[in-house]
């Protein structure tokens, strides 16, 4: 893993917002979770949960269509959460460990906002030194074979409004930024400060269109997240 540093004109005692909300499936991990459970299925359910991700996150179908289904497809086991978790803590984006951790240490509370699984998603938290009160993502419940394949009731983040609805439940301290790869987080555009198009992993025209800035590594975030050196 590369140790990318801030950048030597930026002061990290001035950061520009109070709320920072990172995405976590191509976001702050170059992975995305429920791809690779169903990657560990038939290839035919693989091809398809990845179909459907895409068309999700493009805008095309809303995520409530296909979460369900595509977690009845792929029946997670505990084992299998655990594994995701990590392959999530493998696949963290150069830099998103010293950028979380520097942002913290300038007061800026930080939280992960995700349409992936909780139990996956709260391991890598902490690795990022997160408490799981920061982690909003999707929680699962047991089916009757044992397999957590069932929503755990009303999951907001299972569905296409729900990034923006908990947001504003959060009631973070503002100025905010939502920083994000997907349609959903294009979506939270109304309830926070500024929106940040996350391209190092998955580029995606519609949304670079609607962001406020658009960042390509976790280097390139520095100057969108503080202030420079001379500025007063
Ligand atoms: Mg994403």
């Amino acid at each position: 893993m590369s140790h990318a540093t801030a950048p030597a004109a930026i002061n990290l005692d001035r950061p520009r917002f109070r709320s920072v909300i990172l995405d976590v499936d191509s976001t702050v991990c170059d992975i995305e979770g429920i791809d690779w459970l169903a990657a560990r299925r038939d290839p035919e359910t693989a091809r398809e949960s990845e179909a459907l991700t895409a068309q999700a996150m493009a805008g095309e179908i809303p995520i409530e269509a296909v979460y369900t289904r595509r977690l009845q497809r792929i029946r997670p086991t505990d084992d299998e959460l655990l594994a995701l978790a990590h392959a999530y803590r493998a696949a963290l984006q150069p830099g998103a460990t010293e950028l979380i951790a520097a942002l913290q240490r300038a007061g800026v509370q930080v939280h992960l906002l995700s349409g992936g699984l909780r139990r996956a998603i709260v391991p890598v938290a902490e690795q990022l030194g997160l408490p799981a009160n920061r982690v909003h993502a999707v929680a699962l419940a047991r089916d009757t074979d044992g397999t957590l394949s069932l929503l755990d009731g009303d999951q907001p983040l299972a569905t296409q409004r729900g990034k923006p609805l908990i947001v504003q439940q959060l009631a973070l301290a503002t100025p905010s930024v939502m920083i994000g790869d997907g349609s959903t987080d294009a979506a939270v555009r109304g309830v926070v400060t500024q929106f940040i198009a996350y391209t190092g992993v998955a580029h995606r025209e519609h949304v670079v269109a609607v962001a406020d800035a658009v960042a390509d590594s976790f280097a390139a975030l520095y100057p969108l997240l503080f202030h420079p050196v001379s500025s007063r």
